[in-house]
Formats: structure tokens, sequence, C-alpha cells
């Protein structure tokens, strides 16, 4: 009998009061971003145009290792956290595996994702500037519900432009949007001059995540009293979702666990990056060392087929750019169902963690990923989100080779989220519809020729 019980909590003093910023520990920094039009490195001034001052701040500082979380933060984290740290004793029978596995599930709130984690953070920032309200995109929609959540706790108008095939297809997502009183326009739209630019190029498109950011910058800069929040990719939000890593680190640490893998989805790289941090922090401080898996669809391959360079974070071309691992702000992924790792680019700090080898990353198809997302839902009880279940493939793969060597490894995985808002995903792979697409070499050559250039 172990002694490690199947869910670790943490009690509320246990639980983190500071963010951890991994930047700070590391000697060669993630490269600036650029402003778009100058191609100089972004101001706090000319950012502070798009974001709220603090998150601005934050999202520039590469220097300091923890940001206190303020007061009214920790409150409304103690609504929905510490989430419990679960050790998956009956997948591990299931799979007959020595390996010791443990997940951290985030999917026990009502937006079903760790993103209410950044969302929380960025709503309470723009109230405390005075702002009215705040703009953002939402493909699948797990950021839009976060946000909707966050601005209705701090009595902020909200404004969501959707990927329309998305508003169209979830309809239940923008329902649940609308219930905390956020305004949702299908995007592209005829709100915004980009909107109206993409509609006349591309009569009846469907929309896509870089199209909707474009409006959304667009609308926040040309209203008074709102700026613009991002649920992913930016620097800022991996600060915010670093209280995952801590908690779990801290629920390891209360056990004498010491982690020997640590695995990932990874779409912008917010939930990766945040669950890596502490562990990350180790190995830059050369404390520690981890074997840590970034998991990507292999129909939207950013780190293992795209290049590291300079690139637009919007198909408008109005964001800052950033250097990144990308495909190419025009690569359109096909429809994989995991809508949340639908990105062209990831996140600056993650790229550089990979590109300087302290982690590795891997893809998987589909319809291997929910295989593993039935078996998972089937054996622990849990109906994972189809992003989460990237995580949750190569978790079990891992064990099973643990199974091959005898090795009684350490394995953590993050699982983002819950999928009950993903159930045609589901009905297609039970009605054995569901395809796997994988672009080909010459696709995204072709998608990474537009790059921009920049010295
Ligand atoms: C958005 C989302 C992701 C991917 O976003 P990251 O920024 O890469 O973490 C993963 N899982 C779920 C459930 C999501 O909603």
């Amino acid at each position: 009998m172990s002694e490690i019980p199947y869910k670790i909590y943490l009690e509320e003093n246990e639980m983190p009061k500071q963010w951890y910023n991994v930047r700070a520990d590391m000697e060669k920094k993630p490269a600036p971003i650029l402003n778009p039009q100058t191609l100089s490195p972004v101001t706090l001034q000319e950012l502070s145009g798009i974001f709220c001052e603090e998150l601005a701040k934050q999202e520039l500082d590469d220097k300091t290792p923890y940001f206190d979380i303020p007061q009214e933060i920790l409150n409304f984290y103690k609504m929905y956290r510490p989430s419990p740290l679960v050790r998956a004793y009956c997948l591990e029978k299931k799979l007959g595996t020595p390996a010791h596995i443990y997940y951290k599930f985030e999917g026990n709130n009502t937006s079903g994702s760790h993103k209410l984690n950044s969302a929380i953070a960025q709503a309470y920032y723009a109230k405390k500037q005075g702002l009215k309200g705040v703009t953002t995109e939402t493909g699948a929609g797990q950021w839009g519900t976060a946000l909707s959540m966050a601005c209705s706790y701090f009595d902020l108008d909200c404004q969501v432009y959707m990927v329309k095939c998305s508003y169209e297809q979830k309809p239940f997502r923008r329902e649940v949007m609308r219930t905390y009183g956020a305004n949702v326009t299908p995007s592209p739209s005829m709100n915004t001059e980009v909107g109206r630019k993409i509609n006349a190029d591309f009569p009846g498109t469907t929309g896509s995540l870089g199209c909707a950011i474009s409006e959304a910058v667009e609308a926040a800069t040309g209203q008074d009293g709102y700026r613009y929040v991002l649920g992913s990719v930016l620097t800022q939000v991996l600060l915010h979702q670093s209280v995952i890593g801590l908690e779990t680190k801290i629920a390891l640490d209360k056990y004498g666990v010491k982690a020997d893998q640590v695995i990932g989805c990874a779409g912008g790289g917010s939930n990766l990056g945040g669950l890596i941090s502490p562990f990350v922090g180790q190995m830059l401080r050369g404390e520690a060392d981890y074997d840590i898996i970034a998991v990507e669809p292999a129909s939207c391959p950013s780190l293992t087929r795209g290049k590291y360079a300079y690139d637009f974070c919007d198909t408008g071309k109005v964001c800052p750019l950033a250097k990144m691992y990308t495909l190419g702000s025009g690569f359109i992924p096909s429809a994989n169902h995991a809508g949340g790792l639908r990105y062209h680019g990831m996140s600056s700090v993650v790229s550089e963690l990979y590109d300087q080898g302290l982690i590795r990353a891997t893809s998987v198809e589909q319809t291997e990923v929910f295989k593993a997302a039935q078996t998972f839902a089937k054996i622990e009880g849990i109906l994972p989100a189809p992003e989460s279940s990237h995580a949750i493939k190569v978790a079990m793969d891992e064990a099973l080779k643990c199974k091959e060597t005898g090795e009684e490894k350490n394995i953590v995985f993050g699982l983002t989220g819950t999928g009950y808002f993903d159930m045609v995903a589901y009905q297609k792979f039970n009605d054995n519809e569901m395809m796997d697409y994988i672009p080909t070499d010459e696709e995204i050559a072709k998608s990474l020729a537009s790059l921009p250039e920049v010295e």
C-alpha cells in the first residue's frame, strides 16, 4: 500500500502566493517582441495602448522572478483552486505499468479549463486600471468562456470575437458566454475594418483565430476605455499559468515525490509553460533534471516542423511580431477537433526553451488521441478535452515504455480540461468518421515562404 492518496490537495495556506516568471532564470532570454510597423522592440508605452499597463509591464519583464498574486485574485483562485493532483492508480493498473502516473486536473471550474487562471488576472488588472471593458477572440470557446466569467465577476464589459465556424458549431459555448453577460460576435464580422476586408477578400469564409485576433485588437484600440486581452501565447499568460506548476511542485514535494517526466499539450504554450516553469527553473539553476515533453497535433506541428523565426501573431498583422516556432501566420490547419491547439505559432518562452534543448516535443494524430481519451475516460472517470488528451496519449505511451524497461518513473502530465462541449468530435470518433490530416512539406514550405523579413 502506498501512502500517496488518489488526490493530493493543498490546504489554502499552502497555495502559492506568487507567480513565477521563468524568464528571470533564463541566461539567454526569449527574443523581444517587435512593433509591426517599425520592427523595433516594442516599448512599454506602445504596448500599454493595447494591453492594460500592469499586464504590459509583466509582458516585458524578463528579470523579476516572482510577482505577488494580488489578494483579490487569490480570493477568486480559492473558489476553484487548488486543483487536485491525481495519482492515476486506476490507469496504472489498467496499463500494467510500474510507472507512477500523476495528472494535474484543471477542468474543475465552469469554464472547464486552465484558462480561467489567466482570465481572472487579466480582468482584475483591467478593473484596477478603471477600464470599461476588454475585447478578445475565441476559437473553440474555452478562452471566451473563461474571460466572460472573469469579467462578470469584476463587472467589466466583455466583447468576444468568436471564429465563425465555432460560433455556428458550438452554440452552447456561445450561450454560456452570453449567460455570463458577454457580447459574442462571429468573426470575420462587419464591425471592424479588418473584418470587412477579410469578408471582401474571402467571401463566405468561416474565419480563423488569427483573423479574430486582428478584429479584437482593432475593436479595443478603437473604443475608449477598452483594452485587448489574450488567453495564450503571451508571456504574461504563462506567468499567470505558473500557478499550475507551482501547485504541482508543492503537492509532489509534500509526499517526497520527484517527477521524472513532465508532459503537457501545446497550442499556444500557456498550460505547458505554466506547468513546467518551476521544473524548468530548477533545470536552469542546475538543481534538478527532468524530461519535459510538449505534445502537439500532427495537423498543426509548430514545434516539430515549424521554423524558429519572427512572425506575425495574427492574420491582420496588427499585433507585435514574436520570435517563435511557427508554421507561418497564413497557415490554416485542417479541421482538427482540438481547437485550442490550432494556432500557427508558439509562446516565445516555450520556443526558446525548446531551442535550447531544455524541453522536447512530439506530435500525435487525432484518432490515436481520441483512443487514449476514451481509455482514460473509462478508467479515470473524467471525460477529457481533446486538447488535454494529447498529453494523455503521450503519458500513456511513456508509461507503456516503462512496462518494457521495468522503470518506476514518476510521470506527471497536465489534464487541462473537460470535453463536454466537444461531443461533435467524440461523435465523429464513435462513428469512425474521424480523419487524420498531416500537412505536406510543400504546404508548410509555402506558408513559411511568407514569413516577414526581420534581421
Ligand atoms: C486552450 C486550451 C489548450 C491549449 O492552450 P495552451 O495555451 O497551449 O495551453 C489546452 N487545453 C485546453 C482544455 C484548452 O482550453
